[in-house]
């Protein structure tokens, strides 16, 4: 049995890895439950899947998950604060840490599965663009694995082979094809992008997700922060990645090699392939989705991303060039203005201007020998300097 922490499980991505648990209860025991503020999901969680902790990170939250498991027998032990999620990350019991926190906010519980050298199953982007040189040297310290959850990641994984650890060009890669939707506002005329609603912008075409990536697939800031996860992930660049336009979300990325080959991995677009792939690897099981029927599928498009209609895609990829702090600035100013046009306190132009104005307002600074803490400090600046851009823009 190997025992799984799952860090957000009442988001999207772990109400998805909680399905293909379900399927392998023989295989695995949940360890850890965790969630922000969503007492009453973590409670009806707990009652179902009897983790031996559950950790609230709002501490009133906590209080309210206590009182509504006060009747449950064998009640799991429950903690509060990020403190919380760094432990139950890295409790001896835990095998596996499925990382499926929204944003930064993921950093620190995910470093810490790294650092005790758990299996890593690695939904939460935003803790790599952060801390990308960090992350893969705990890993690389500890001998954790880390295994891609997102889609296109996942996908370029399966397509490299099997032996691949660092070095696109040591196995003979040229370059690798990132997949992206275009979301549901691919087809928009450009002047109306500032009438768009958050209602419009989550209204995802192919993918079911939390509301933060999908304003971010909308604006294409996903894909940036795909492409800075990439780079991190196998060891490349900005010059060796192309984003490919491909609506239909059913190739989930290709890699191509040296001699022409283009291998490409496809299926429908449920989240669940990705997790229970990680979850098996290296062998394979059942994940409850549906087999590929490419007849009703018909056709495969694609196109070229359009970088006038989507600015933050190539903001990202300024920032992944710059390197240093600047992707963990992209990102925390896109947290703060993605929640403010979630909050229809600015328009969606207005995050790329946000996230454009704060990179703009920070000279670019080397991450060089500096720990968590000092980008942690860098990540709050930066969401400071984001929410007075917001303040002016409503003015
Ligand atoms: P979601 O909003 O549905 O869920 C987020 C989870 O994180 C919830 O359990 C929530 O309680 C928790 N959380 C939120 N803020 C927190 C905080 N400050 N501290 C601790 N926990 C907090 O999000 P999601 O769509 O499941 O996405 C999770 C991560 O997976 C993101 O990084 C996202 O980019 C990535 N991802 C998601 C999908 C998808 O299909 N949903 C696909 C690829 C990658
Ligand atoms: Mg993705």
């Amino acid at each position: 049995m190997k025992g799984v922490t799952i860090l957000g499980s009442t988001g999207s991505i772990g109400v998805s890895t909680l399905d293909v648990l379900t399927r392998h209860s023989g295989q695995f025991r949940v360890v850890a439950l965790t969630a922000n503020q969503d007492a009453a999901r973590l409670a009806e969680q707990c009652r179902l899947h009897h983790p031996d902790f559950a950790v609230m990170v709002d501490p009133e939250a906590a209080q309210r998950l206590r009182e509504q498991l006060a009747d449950m027998p064998q009640r799991p032990e429950i903690l509060t604060g990020v403190e919380g999620l760094e432990q139950v990350a890295a409790l001896p019991e835990t095998d596996y840490v499925m990382a499926a926190i929204v944003g930064a906010a993921g950093l620190r519980p995910t470093l810490a599965a790294a650092h005790a050298g758990k299996r890593v199953l690695l939904a939460n982007k935003e803790s790599l663009v952060v801390a990308g040189a960090l992350l893969m040297q705990a890993v690389a310290e500890s001998g954790a694995e880390l295994l891609p959850i997102d889609s296109e990641h996942n996908a370029i994984f399966q397509c490299l082979p099997p032996y691949f650890s660092a070095g696109l060009e040591s196995v003979g890669v040229e370059r690798i094809l990132l997949t992206a939707s275009g979301g549901p506002l691919l087809d928009w005329p450009l002047e109306r992008m500032a009438a768009v609603t958050p209602e419009q912008a989550c209204a995802h075409p192919t993918w079911a997700m939390g509301r933060k990536i999908s304003v971010d697939s909308a604006t294409m800031m996903n894909k940036g922060l795909e492409v800075i996860e990439a780079c991190w992930l196998f060891g490349t660049d900005t010059d060796h990645i192309e984003v490919v336009i491909h609506p239909q979300s059913v190739i989930h990325s290709l890699v191509q090699y040296q001699d022409g080959s283009v291998l490409a991995q496809l299926g429908n677009p449920d989240m669940r392939t990705p997790i229970a792939h990680a979850l098996a690897w290296p062998a394979r099981f059942e994940s409850g989705v549906a087999p590929l029927d490419l007849f009703s599928v018909g056709r495969l498009d694609f196109q070229a991303p359009d970088l006038k209609r989507f600015p933050c895609l190539a903001l990202a990829f300024q920032a992944a060039q710059h390197g240093g702090t600047a992707p963990a600035i992209l990102n925390a100013a896109n947290e703060i203005a993605v929640a403010a046009f979630l909050e229809r306190r600015i328009d969606l132009p207005g995050i790329a201007a946000i996230v454009g104005d704060t990179l703009d307002a920070f000279p670019d600074a080397s991450v060089e020998g500096q720990g968590v803490e000092f980008l942690l400090d860098v990540d709050q600046r930066a969401r400071d300097c984001a929410e007075r851009l917001v303040q002016r823009r409503m003015r």
